[in-house]
């Protein structure tokens, strides 16, 4: 690269935001130091910082392209640890607004497989890569800075199990500590206010349980998706994982939480809009009890406007931008962040800024504005699907713009198109895997494919 490097950048949290920001920043600092609360497991394990890890994770493609490219082979490597990889129209049982989407190859291939193998193999990749290192079992605790609070300076980091607190320096510290990041109350207390917070309201309760399903209960399908609709606001994604296993996630918004209880799992199951996913888990082995979780809202920090900000910061991943996860897309919104941020710092993206140069190792003078622009554009996609979709439910919280009410009228109809039109299909699930933008389905050809139906 055609640009000095610098000496240390502290990656705060090492999950899937994290790995993927030390490996872009590994391009561009001589160490980089990922600090992480947990005790990272050496395996695909649980652990207590990504609880979520319980519940489907599905990669979508644009997801897994972006691992493709920043750890080359990274796909046949998950395939060759278990991982299932699957077309994402061809094998996706897409059952949306009470429409049988129809189904064909199309060539993008999602990956499916648990969280913590997803997360293990990606940390192990980052973990052989030259320059960079992890501080397992440090909580960080806040940020040093310049006494102007201009120039953040290092973290705060504190040993589990010891009193005293140390400091990290770092020339760029970059917080990937998901949703409850504190970064907008360091920012406040560095004296540059908070950023704004774009919120939508969806109160989802989740409910996930493992089985081993009989012989071919999906048919040649590797994942049944049925959405919630404002007529039956229940959801559900059934997909393969490693080793033969397969994971259903019930989901219920606004409050009706999936129960836990396995009769009464079996019963919200059986309420879904379609009967697919009970069918193919009727006569299933459970492998587990039902585990919970609850996601109250989609939410979004809009950094990108803040009137000032520290050199030597910058934040990434669920910290920036957490969505309603039914969607799929939070590691692969990481992964387009990541991507976005090495753009950045290859001085490729990002419309030329004002403001003070963020210290990066560049001869283009480069703002925190710019790549907090950057990484605006990267989550703008998933954010118009997700708080853009929910808003259609009429008693999801949130601010609905005309273009809002227009798109979620216009959904509906592209899903209704979909059924019988093999190409809105493909044009649709291209949107869904974020691999096109939202905007393709309103080219004036797919508009009028979509309202010619009654
Ligand atoms: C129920 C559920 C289902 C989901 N399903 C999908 C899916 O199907 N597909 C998909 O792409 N995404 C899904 N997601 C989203 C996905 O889990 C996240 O987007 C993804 O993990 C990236 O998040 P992150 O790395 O920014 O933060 P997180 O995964 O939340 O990780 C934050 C990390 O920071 C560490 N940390 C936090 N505070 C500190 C501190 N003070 N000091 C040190 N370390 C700290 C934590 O221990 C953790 O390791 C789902 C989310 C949920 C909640």
């Amino acid at each position: 690269m055609p640009h000095t490097r610098r000496d240390h950048a502290v990656v705060l949290g090492a999950s899937m935001a994290g790995l993927l920001a030390a490996r872009v920043l590994s391009e561009s600092f001589d160490r980089v130091t990922v600090v992480e609360r947990d005790a990272l497991p050496a395996d695909a394990e649980h652990r207590r910082g990504v609880p979520q890890s319980r519940h489907v994770h599905v990669l979508l493609a644009r997801g897994a392209s972006i691992l493709e490219d920043l750890f080359p082979g990274f796909v046949a490597e998950a395939e060759a640890a278990g991982a299932q990889t699957t077309d994402a129209l061809g094998q996706v049982r897409l059952l949306l607004s009470g429409q049988r989407l129809l189904q064909t190859d199309i060539g993008l291939r999602s990956v499916l497989c648990g969280r913590p193998l997803l997360e293990s193999l990606v940390r192990a990749r980052v973990r052989a890569l030259d320059g960079v290192s992890f501080l397992e079992r440090h909580d960080v605790i806040g940020l040093t800075a310049t006494p102007d609070g201009r120039r953040v300076t290092g973290a705060r980091i504190h040993a589990d199990g010891r009193e005293q607190e140390t400091t990290l320096e770092a020339d760029l510290v970059l917080d990937a500590t998901g949703r409850a990041s504190r970064a907008p109350v360091w920012l406040h207390q560095l004296g540059h206010g908070r950023p704004t917070v774009d919120k939508v309201q969806v109160n989802l309760a989740y409910a996930t349980r493992t089985y081993r399903l009989p012989q071919g209960a999906m048919g040649k399908d590797q994942l049944i998706l049925n959405n919630a609709t404002p007529a039956n606001q229940r959801a559900a994604v059934l997909a393969e994982q490693e080793h033969g296993l397969a994971r259903l996630t019930l989901a219920g918004m606004l409050g009706d939480r999936p129960p836990l209880e396995p009769k009464a799992f079996d019963a919200f199951a059986a309420s879904l809009h379609f009967p697919d996913i009970f069918e193919a888990i009727r006569d299933a082995e459970p492998l587990d009890d039902p585990v919970g979780f609850q996601y109250p809202a989609n939410v979004r920090h809009r950094y990108e406007r803040m009137r000032s900000f520290p050199d030597g910061f910058l934040v990434l991943g669920d910290a920036v931008s957490a969505f309603n996860p039914v969607y799929g897309q939070g590691m692969t919104s990481a992964a387009m962040q990541a991507e976005a941020m090495r753009a950045v710092l290859a001085g490729h993206a990002g419309p030329a800024g004002h403001d003070a140069p963020l210290a990066l190792p560049h001869d283009k003078p480069l703002t925190w504005r710019r790549y907090f622009q950057a990484i605006a554009k990267a989550v703008n996609p998933p954010w118009q699907i997700s708080a853009g979709g929910d808003l259609a439910f009429p008693d999801v919280r949130g601010r609905r713009t005309p273009a809002i009410r227009m798109i979620n009228a216009y959904l509906p109809k592209v899903h209704a198109a979909a059924a019988h039109d093999v190409d809105m299909a493909v044009a649709f699930i291209r949107v869904g895997s974020l691999v096109d933008r939202p905007e393709s389905l309103l080219r004036p050809g797919m508009v009028f494919r979509a309202l010619r139906r009654p």
